[in-house]
């Protein structure tokens, strides 16, 4: 079965999350542990989380993402805001070891003109001093699109950044179709070269879960910006290939397609009658 979901709103809560992603026939979703622009979480609500973990075993919701604010820079040049990262990173966490099998995908961050080197020491600081050997909560490292100084626009980098982590068994991989095809990756023509090059160089059994975009505009433009499925450089065979592929077909996708409720909806419909069961 396609395990597929897309991102909510959490300002109503777990089990809000949880009825509104079966509504729309998700059994995945994700959502921002807080505002995106940053700011405080709001107190944890154990009853809530209570009722959403029955909820979910009766409805079949198997994965839960986490999303860090865009906020978060663990390599910023100002230390202030490095501590901020560290300790929104820290919180984030704590809360998250509430929910069964929560996974946390950060942004690694931009280095602002500091050099990729720094920029990676800096990340690897952070999870050095975030991650603690109990923790269930497994935090995933986002393939990113490397527009301005952004760290995670290439493999290799993700995989410096978990060789300089001790506890790296805490660590995964997000891969964003968009952000993969928009750093220079060809999922459409060569998905296989893609998927070997990843496993070579972090190896495949990091990779847990995908956010399934297409892209507004072209192979290795450095850009960023989601289309909906099928509406863009990407396209629909690319990702019926992709939710179909024998090495992602069993992991996790959640969808951040520029959507409303509706949309979501239809495109999870769409993505459930192209998986081959
Ligand atoms: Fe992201
Ligand atoms: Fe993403
Ligand atoms: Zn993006």
């Amino acid at each position: 079965m396609l395990t597929i979901g897309c991102h909510l709103s959490s300002s109503a809560g777990y089990l809000a999350m949880g009825k509104e992603a079966v509504r729309i026939g998700a059994n995945d979703f994700q959502f921002f542990t807080r505002n995106p622009r940053g700011g405080t979480a709001k107190p944890l609500d154990l009853d809530d989380i209570k009722a959403f973990e029955e909820y979910r075993k009766e409805n079949g919701i198997t994965a839960v993402l986490a999303h860090a604010p865009y906020t978060l820079n663990a390599c910023s040049k100002d230390a202030g805001l490095r501590e901020f990262a560290k300790n929104t990173m820290s919180d984030d966490i704590s809360r998250l070891e509430n929910i069964d099998g929560a996974m946390y995908n950060f942004h690694p961050g931009s280095h602002v003109g500091q050099g990729e080197e720094i920029g990676i020491q800096f990340i690897a600081d952070m999870l050095n001093s975030v991650l603690f050997p109990e923790q269930k909560t497994l935090v995933l490292l986002e393939t990113m699109a490397g527009k301005g100084s952004e760290i995670g626009r290439n493999f290799q980098e993700l995989k410096d950044i978990a060789d300089k982590v001790k506890l790296n068994d805490k660590l995964g991989v997000c891969l964003d179709t968009c952000h993969v095809f928009d750093g220079g990756y060809d999922i459409v023509n060569d998905l296989d070269g893609t998927l070997n090059e990843f496993d070579k160089i972090i190896g495949l059994e990091r990779l847990k879960a995908i956010h399934l975009n297409d892209s507004m505009n072209t192979l290795g433009c450095h850009k960023d910006r989601h289309a909906k499925i099928g509406e863009g450089g990407i396209g629909l065979q690319a990702i019926t290939n992709i939710i179909n592929h024998p090495k992602l077909r069993e992991l996790p996708f959640f969808l951040e397609t520029p959507n409303d409720i509706d949309g979501y909806q239809k495109e999870i419909e769409l993505l459930k009658s192209l998986y081959r069961e």
